[in-house]
């Protein structure tokens, strides 16, 4: 039975994807699906079974309901609210797929479900404003900068006092203003809010900011462009969708189009021989997945394989040598990601830090919950809280100084529940660790 999510959603088919590439090779949605045996080994360390200890909220549990609902025996129509529960409450955060002996990619099995079910999982405004980023560039940029500018002049602050924030529909720019820093007079000159082009003769890199490096975090961008242009001529592709907020949120075929626009593009600029960096390992992720958007199309599968082979992550260019000024304190890597949490960035990262501070570097038990990627808090509000308190309770009791994270959203959202809960730690994009 191939093809499954298709043929339940007849309609829709491009909607889906017919094939997934996980760590054992390339199977259908189905035999992925089909390919768990209940083990139950993945439960420990899944964030939500933790907290609601059921089966339903487990990767087991959704698994299982996946594939009742392809053998028929779960009806659609009449579960969707279970169904979209289980799927909207998953952080798609691929620890069960770590823990699991089959490499099963739940959260992959998780977006074909949401995808079925069709609902809109952000709150609408949110979701129009972040799809604009593709369809409206220009406009997306300039909704940004006015946001900036409504919460320096105090508007926010004022809807807040208001309760006006505290509506359903507005409680996400609640928790964004939360979440982002102070607006400071700087933030103004942000190089990439500029007109000039970062676009040398000859590139030797090509530089991809995430939404976070371009818009909400400066000192991001600009400590990734510090590291890359110490030794390339780098070219940097400025407010360009990787198609990510599709894959999670949006339409699949939205996605592949974005996508294969920034293959071609890559393709275009050197013959696509440059290497391509990001600072966000959800972007790198994503990117890596690719060739699985393309498996009905050979020729452009093809092409995305060349492309990945160009990825980088911000880790391939941090200095291997000693800092010339050590911190003090204990230090630890909060894997936060979306789809998995193994892989060569985070390995890097790992030998990176334990170079760095040795005995100052904190293990973490593969308990631990690290901070949900981007969007979960919005959605899940108060699973979200849940999950980042047990995180600030770990970093407490650990005495951690510093908690360094692969993405820059990650970051931010645990920034603000360590200065609630435990100032004497922060947290930093990892590439910050050279200043
Ligand atoms: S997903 Fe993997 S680890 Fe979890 S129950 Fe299924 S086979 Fe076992
Ligand atoms: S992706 Fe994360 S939240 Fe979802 S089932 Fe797996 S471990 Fe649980």
């Amino acid at each position: 039975m191939t093809d499954f999510f298709a043929q339940l959603d007849s309609q829709h088919t491009q909607k889906h994807l017919p094939s997934l590439q996980t760590p054992l090779g390339e199977r259908s949605v189905y035999d992925s699906v089909a390919f768990c045996n209940r083990c139950g080994s993945c439960q420990q360390v899944c964030p939500t079974y933790l907290l609601t200890a059921e089966e339903t909220f487990s990767p087991r549990g959704r698994n299982q309901a996946i594939r009742l609902l392809i053998e028929g025996k779960l009806n659609l129509s009449r579960n969707r609210p279970l169904l979209k529960a289980m799927a909207d409450s998953c952080l798609l955060c691929g620890r069960c797929t770590e823990a699991c002996a089959g490499k099963i990619p739940t959260a992959e099995h998780i977006l074909e479900l949401r995808r079925t079910l069709q609902t809109k999982t952000l709150p609408p405004l949110l979701h129009k404003l972040l799809s604009w980023r593709n369809r409206r560039p220009k406009r997306f940029a300039l909704c940004i900068r006015l946001g900036w500018m409504i919460r320096r002049l105090g508007v926010i602050r004022l809807l807040r006092t208001l309760g006006i924030t505290q509506l359903n529909a507005l409680s996400w720019i609640h928790h964004a203003d939360d979440i982002l820093p102070a607006p400071a007079a700087g933030l103004f000159k942000n190089p990439f809010w500029s007109t000039k082009t970062h676009a040398p003769e000859k590139p030797t890199f090509i530089y991809l900011p995430s939404l976070e490096a371009e818009f909400l975090m400066p000192d991001l961008g600009a400590a990734v462009l510090k590291q890359a242009a110490q030794k390339q001529h780098v070219l940097v592709w400025k407010n360009f969708s990787s198609g990510l907020f599709e894959y999670i949120y949006g339409d699949l075929r939205q996605s592949r189009r974005l996508l294969y626009r920034l293959i071609r593009r890559h393709q275009q600029t050197a013959g696509g021989k440059l290497p391509l960096l990001t600072d966000s390992i959800d972007v790198y992720l994503f990117l890596q997945k690719a060739p699985q958007l393309f498996s009905r199309w050979p020729k452009k599968k093809q092409q995305a394989q060349l492309f990945v082979q160009n990825l980088r992550f911000v880790t391939d260019i941090l200095p291997k040598t000693p800092l010339r000024r050590i911190q003090s304190g204990r230090i630890r890597l909060d894997k936060s990601a979306l789809f998995s949490c193994e892989g060569k960035p985070f390995e890097t990262a790992e030998k990176i830090l334990k170079t760095q501070f040795r005995k100052n570097f904190v293990e973490c038990s593969y308990k631990n919950a690290d901070t949900p990627a981007f969007g979960y808090s919005f959605v899940q509000r108060h699973l979200a809280h849940s999950i980042m308190m047990q995180n600030v309770q770990n970093i407490a009791r650990t005495q951690t100084g510093t908690v360094f994270t692969l993405s820059g959203l990650s970051a931010l959202e645990l920034n603000f529940y360590l200065k609630r809960f435990y100032p004497t730690a922060k947290a930093d994009h990892l590439v910050r660790l050279h200043g």
